[in-house]
């Protein structure tokens, strides 16, 4: 110990900025003492080092002082050596000796280096440890949460009040920080009355007494958080290529030019679960995950039998003035005013019904072109004016931007197809508009154009093994073959790719699954052979590895680089045209030509599609549907409006309040996190082994059979077709 000491009288503060701050009234830069030799006045550290040689100091009581003076001149020092002086006279010097690092190390030790750089860093700029900007947890304090953030967390993990309480209890009532039950229902009835959390119950469902309140208020929590995130347009609204005639940007509410900076706000609908309810949902794009749901705001639930216009109508009926308000006022961000950019997402159906459009089987089917659906003796007027989805090669006539804004046909007036030019020509849309939406900000649906495309690929399979059959043995051996062709199929994406048609979804794969298939679409295509010409094969083949390509672009919910944008654009052009080129009989459907026409032009535009998909809406069902039990009540409408006052106050705890004392993780490199290893126990051969459920396997069977026979019932009616016009 006493080393320690003479250490410390030859440097006396030589490290000033090193002292603690308790020591700075003081000449010495060393606070132990002062607990040491209290009542007296503080010692020189010549007077410490007498005492201490004398022995006046080494007892028990100071040793752990002693150390710590030892540890504060040892550790914390920077010098090149050390001298101690022993008892006897002698003077060690201890020099610092840097002994040769290997160049090259694996990721552990790199880890440790890169720490100990970072240290070192921080210590030259005089950062204390625990104050580094990217450590959000200041030091090890305990986290506190403001009583609303418990009311929310509490109404996002579906907590009841009684769970909560023992929670409480259980960490020490009091002494946890947690807020105790009078004062929890106390703030959840304050918070249950702020304008963007009160539920309102009418007949057409429960709602938000305030969306532009409730949009507001997730805008402010987001900036206060620092995580709203500026999503700038590129400088044009570039229009697909071919396009002409289409107008510069209208000035539309909800549409403000793209060089100013705006709030991305997606507004949309769905229907789905069972009971069905039609959930409104908006989302605010300006953040990290949009579409997590938590960080979506759930606007109504609205129990409801059919999702058509009038229906619809209703429903939205308390939404509109709030959403018209939402478009003039725009939203304060930092305290600055900013136009809001309205998108549509929700399903082409919905869609379509919001836009009082006719539906995907109308004359013009496209929300965002005046295109026909297919040339026809009646339409040829529209068919030589705009050109038809089938018509790969046409120039595209964009729909005007105030062209869902016009209201331009009467509600309930007669749908009538005028002379393009004309006032009657409305392009197949026959109600008025319940929304104003630039057909530019129409969202291309990329959920389920995954799920069509799938789909299509896999009734493209099926008819590729009637025609071939046909061509030879004739229309009947051909559907035969084609049956049993879709059974196999759907056998081998079940034992092989491990997916199954999904209830819902008209009985699709959803999805997670349809990715999957599309990662194991070398299956569907070996078993294709043999039993399908080998152009027909080989064309499949190359639309299959275009789709890969085409539906991560699509569904990836980050901002897409330029470079892959313009591959999006050039496969999928390369995409439709090969299917087109390659299977005569194949139409281009509406999402077919969304994704060649419109998704390329969006993607430029807004620099991604997944970021705006319909993921965060179709997820609400799946919640409301898990939830129900925990919000009983007489009616479906009285379980909407618990839930929906619940998911109100969900919102106090988003992911910007779990986020602040959370460590931040790097995402994983993709596949990072793939089990490779034989023995790994995530793989199916290292899980213990069930025995197979009889009746669930049936079940299955049951399900993989109706779906062979409605795949074959489609592909059959194509191929009919398709021979009839071949004769
Ligand atoms: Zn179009």
């Amino acid at each position: 110990m006493p080393g320690e000491a003479a250490d410390a009288q030859l440097c006396p503060p030589a490290d000033p900025h090193e002292g603690a701050p308790a020591a700075t009234g003081g000449a010495e830069p060393l606070p132990a003492p002062t607990q040491a030799a209290e009542p007296a006045a503080i010692p020189s550290c010549k007077d410490f080092l007498d005492c201490l040689v004398d022995g006046n100091y080494g007892g028990e009581e100071d040793k752990s002082v002693l150390e710590a003076i030892a540890n504060a001149i040892l550790l914390r020092g920077k010098r090149p050596q050390i001298r101690l002086k022993h008892t006897n006279g002698r003077v060690v010097v201890y020099a610092r000796q840097m002994s040769p690092r290997k160049a090259l190390v694996k990721s552990s030790q790199a880890n440790k280096r890169r720490a100990a750089a970072r240290k070192l860093q921080e210590d030259t700029r005089g950062g204390m440890v625990g104050t580094r900007r990217d450590s959000p947890r200041p030091a090890r304090e305990p986290v506190r949460l403001t009583v609303a953030e418990q009311v929310g967390l509490a109404a996002a993990l579906r907590l009841s009040h009684i769970g909560f309480n023992r929670w409480r209890l259980a960490l020490g009532g009091r002494r946890s920080g947690l807020a105790s039950l009078s004062v929890l229902r106390a703030a959840r009835r304050q918070l249950s009355d702020l304008p963007g959390k009160q539920v309102i119950v009418t007949g057409s469902g429960a709602h938000l007494a305030s969306l532009t309140a409730a949009i507001q208020e997730r805008v402010s929590a987001l900036c206060d958080a620092d995580a709203f995130v500026e999503r700038p347009l590129a400088d044009t609204q570039r229009e697909p290529s071919g396009s002409a005639g289409a107008p510069a940007v209208a000035v539309l509410p909800g549409s403000p030019s793209p060089s100013e900076l705006d709030v991305q706000i997606t507004l949309g609908l769905d229907k789905g679960g069972d009971p069905g309810t039609v959930k409104i949902v908006a989302t605010i794009i300006n953040q990290a995950h949009p579409n997590s749901p938590s960080n979506t705001i759930l606007v109504a639930v609205c129990p409801c039998q059919d999702d058509k216009y009038e229906e619809l109508a209703a429903m939205l009926e308390t939404h509109l003035p709030q959403v018209d308000a939402l478009l003039r006022d725009g939203v304060l961000v930092r305290g600055v005013h900013r136009p809001v950019r309205l998108l549509l997402g929700s399903d082409y159906a919905a869609q379509c019904n919001v836009l009082g459009h006719k539906g995907a089987s109308a004359t013009q089917p496209c929300l965002g072109c005046k295109s026909t659906r297919f040339p026809s003796v009646a339409q040829a007027v529209l068919d030589d004016a705009y050109g038809t989805l089938q018509d790969v090669d046409t120039r595209r006539h964009l729909r005007e931007a105030t062209h869902f804004a016009d209201r331009m046909v009467a509600e309930g007036a007669a749908a009538v197809v005028g002379e393009p030019g004309t006032a009657e020509h409305h392009c197949s849309v026959e109600r008025s508009p319940l929304l104003a939406i630039n057909p530019r900000q129409i969202v291309p649906i990329p959920l389920h154009c995954t799920l069509g495309i799938n789909h299509r690929y896999l009734r493209l399979a099926v008819e590729m093994v009637m025609v071939f059959r046909s061509s030879a043995d004739g229309a009947a051996a051909g559907r035969q073959a084609g049956a049993s062709f879709a059974l196999e199929l759907v056998g081998l994406l079940h034992e092989k790719v491990r997916v199954r048609p999904t209830p819902y979804h008209g009985g699709l794969f959803i999805g997670r699954d349809c990715h999957t298939i599309g990662d194991s679409s070398a299956l569907v295509c070996n078993a294709l052979k043999g039993k399908v010409s080998q152009s027909h094969l080989d064309a499949y083949e190359q639309a299959w590895s275009l789709w890969n390509r085409v539906r991560k672009t699509l569904n990836r919910a980050s901002i897409i680089p330029r470079a892959e944008a313009a591959l999006f654009r050039a496969d999928t052009a390369a995409m439709v045209r090969l299917l087109k080129g390659s299977f005569p009989w194949v139409s281009i459907s509406p999402k077919l030509h969304i994704l060649m026409c419109h998704a390329p032009a969006f993607l430029e535009s807004f620099g991604s599609i997944g970021l705006y998909g319909e993921q965060g809406l179709e997820a609400w069902h799946g919640r409301y549907g898990q939830s129900a039990v925990k919000y009983p009540g007489a009616t479906e409408l009285e379980r909407a409006a618990a839930f929906m006052r619940a998911m109100a106050l969900a919102r106090e705890a988003g992911a910007d309040v779990l986020a602040r004392y959370a460590p931040r993780r790097k995402p994983a490199v993709p596949g990072a996190r793939m089990a490779r290893k034989v023995g790994d126990k995530r793989r199916r051969e290292n899980k213990p082994q069930l025995p197979i459920c009889g009746a669930e396997s049936r079940k299955a069977a049951k399900k993989r059979k109706m779906w062979a026979a409605g795949i074959t019932k489609e592909a059959a009616t194509t191929v009919g077709a398709h021979m009839q016009r071949a004769i």
